[in-house]
């Protein structure tokens, strides 16, 4: 009989700007993956989009042999209805409660597709072959456009009631700080997304000509000394940094893992996130929590996503 559990899977990683598939072996390794924009043109509907990633699931499946697969795991921008896999991610318009898990279910029957949120899929990853390998209490954030995370205690991810616990950027930073995409203020997000601090510096005189200006120059000019580009990133690491001291607290957290574009910058960002982390992490329990950034690289969405079914004891708790 054919041991099913040493099938690879079938992983796909649904962002802002690309989507990615990958087969993935039962041990956790990429064995193909490949990637594909989402730009769209005019006409581009709910259904190009899925023709579009259905190919791409195809394309690698072929690559990788045509195997039998155990398992159709999928990390998607959210909001999304958890764990029906109904998607409206923000940064893919011509999905609303587009049906992604009955979609796949029918191109991929008779094997279990699961489909959690992207932020928790890096999360994942990050523990299960990261930065996060072998530790029982973790967060993880994912500071890029958005802020996203994901929480393991005990060594299994939390989902809360709806798949979003552990989203760690609406937690508030500053009650007085700017207005939140969520509605509220002052969220980590608000203070800390890659656009949050484009707007900020630019409000303080940073490249007010620049039109196209993104986060990357700004991390850019940061690293070249700029001082109101350094001064963006010394706020957000400020912010995240409050948020985690408020995470450790409600938690009782050993390690948090911290990745995204955003943290690329390096120290510019994590010296002042310690700085406020340890300023207001005072109590006994919560003063020795480290922090420490991402390990795994751009496939790591896909092996997170891969995990929700190869080790779905810890990672997979709805059934
Ligand atoms: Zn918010």
């Amino acid at each position: 009989m054919r041991d099913e559990s040493a099938a690879p899977v079938l992983a796909v990683d649904i962002g802002g700007t690309k989507i990615a598939a990958g087969v993935v072996s039962a041990q956790g390794d990429v064995l193909v993956s490949d990637r594909a924009p989402t730009t769209l043109g005019p006409d581009d509907g709910d259904l190009a989009i899925w023709e579009r990633l259905h190919t791409l699931c195809e394309n690698v499946l072929d690559a990788a042999g045509r195997p039998a697969i155990q398992g159709v795991g999928v990390g998607c921008g959210g909001p999304m209805r958890w764990p029906a896999g109904v998607v409206s991610p923000v940064n893919l318009l011509p999905w609303r409660d587009f049906p992604l898990r009955d979609r796949l279910s029918a191109a991929y029957p008779d094997v279990p597709v699961r489909v959690h949120n992207d932020a928790v899929a890096v999360v994942v990853a990050e523990h299960w072959r990261g930065a996060g390998r072998g530790v029982a209490n973790m967060l993880g954030m994912v500071v890029s456009t958005g802020v996203g995370g994901g929480l393991v205690l005990g060594g299994r991810l939390i989902d809360g009631r709806s798949g979003n616990a552990g989203h760690v950027g609406h937690i508030v930073a500053d009650p007085t700080g700017p207005e939140c995409g969520c509605g509220g203020r002052g969220c980590v997000e608000a203070i800390a997304r890659g656009p949050a601090l484009v707007t900020w510096a630019r409000q303080q005189g940073w490249r007010q000509d620049d039109e196209a200006a993104t986060a990357k120059h700004l991390a850019d000019d940061a690293l070249a000394g700029d001082k109101i580009a350094r001064k963006a990133f010394e706020r957000a690491g400020h912010a995240v940094g409050i948020g985690i001291a408020s995470a450790v607290a409600l938690c009782d957290l050993e390690l948090v893992v911290v990745g995204g574009g955003v943290s690329q910058v390096g120290g510019l960002l994590f010296e002042p996130l310690e700085q406020s982390l340890r300023t207001y992490a005072r109590i006994e329990f919560a003063r020795d929590v480290v922090v420490r950034r991402a390990s795994l690289d751009q496939n790591a969405g896909i092996v997170g996503a891969a995990a929700f079914v190869l080790a779905g004891d810890q990672y997979w708790a709805p059934g």
